[in-house]
């Protein structure tokens, strides 16, 4: 079946993208993945600040008034959508089984947390990717924190508030965290930090303890280590692996746009997080969402 614009991904950029696509006149379908709206406003369990309007709301309560929103015009969006097949030179995708085909996509696939990469990863319990959803759950336990940015300094300090040993590591001796988190987490009392390391493998515990082969990444010297919980904070990866080197990304994977959030494709645009914006924010996504479609509609002009 032939759109005029096929949005693929429904967080915010999405949903921005697919209401912008309707008050311009265009005939548009947003396809998501999973079973909701929503992209990483699902993982928001606190209010979104920076969000005008809605002070008090979680990222779950912005997503319901966003969707209530297009329920308002009623525009058509489907969940659960498998992808099997995309064509972005054709803009043709195989969804469910179904054929489908568009005049412009907007590619609006978000990001997640970057995994550390073992085996058991997803899998494993005690694995977490936010110290502000899963602080209380190990109060007054001893737990690792991976990765040298921003995230990983703020959330060895959140945790530091409740659990009486904070172990971070990172794989460098150079830090990208902001000098104030750096200074707070160098003379913390219960937050050791442990340089060029890496954690090759780890397994469960009968006592729901986490056990860690860490190596040193300049000696190759290995130990294990014992906690409770391990938390991944090494930044966040764009979903962008099923384009298979169709369109142009940079060296991470991010999707490359110009100022109209046009890829290196005729008709083919990125929104959102999955094109690496200078912040990564519920805001952006919006704006980028509006920016594509308003694009795309001059373009598709008779
Ligand atoms: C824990 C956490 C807290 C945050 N706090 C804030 C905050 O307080 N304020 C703020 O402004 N921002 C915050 N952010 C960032 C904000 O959520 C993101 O910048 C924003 O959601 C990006 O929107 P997006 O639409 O580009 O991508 P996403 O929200 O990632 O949505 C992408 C969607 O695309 C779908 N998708 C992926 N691949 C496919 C595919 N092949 N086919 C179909 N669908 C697909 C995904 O399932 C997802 O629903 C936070 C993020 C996290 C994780």
């Amino acid at each position: 079946m032939e759109h005029q614009v096929i949005i693929l991904g429904g967080g915010p950029a999405g949903i921005s993208a697919l209401l912008w696509c309707h008050s311009l006149g265009l005939q548009a379908i947003l396809l998501e993945q999973g079973k909701e709206l929503g992209g990483q406003m699902l993982q928001m369990f606190h209010p979104v600040l920076e969000y005008p309007g809605f002070p008090d709301k979680t990222g779950v309560e912005l997503r319901d008034e966003f969707e209530r929103h297009l329920r308002t015009y009623n525009l058509r969006y489907r969940v659960n959508c498998h992808l099997e097949e995309i064509n972005l030179r054709d803009r043709r995708l195989l969804v469910n089984g179904e054929m489908l085909s568009a005049q412009a996509f907007i590619i609006a696939t978000g990001a997640q947390n970057r995994r550390l990469g073992l085996a058991n990863e997803e899998t494993l319990p005690g694995i977490s990717y936010s110290a502000t959803h899963d602080q209380q759950k190990f109060a007054g336990q001893e737990v690792v924190v991976v990765g040298g940015g921003d995230s990983a300094f703020e959330d060895s300090l959140i945790l530091a508030e409740v659990c009486p040993r904070v172990m971070l590591l990172h794989r460098s001796d150079k830090f990208r965290a902001r000098p104030s988190w750096q200074q707070a987490v160098f003379t913390h009392p219960r937050i050791q930090v442990m340089t060029n390391c890496e954690i090759k493998e780890a397994s469960s515990l009968a006592d729901n303890q986490l056990q860690l082969l860490v190596v040193n990444r300049t000696t190759a010297r290995q130990q294990t280590m014992q906690a409770h919980g391990l938390f991944v904070r090494l930044g966040i990866a764009p979903n962008t692996a099923f384009l298979q080197q169709q369109i142009t990304v940079d060296v991470a994977g991010f999707v490359v746009v110009d100022r109209a959030q046009k890829t290196s494709l005729p008709n083919v645009y990125a929104v959102g997080d999955v094109c690496r914006p200078v912040c990564f924010s519920v805001a952006t996504a919006i704006g980028h969402g509006a920016i594509a479609a308003k694009d795309i509609a001059e373009m598709l002009r008779p």
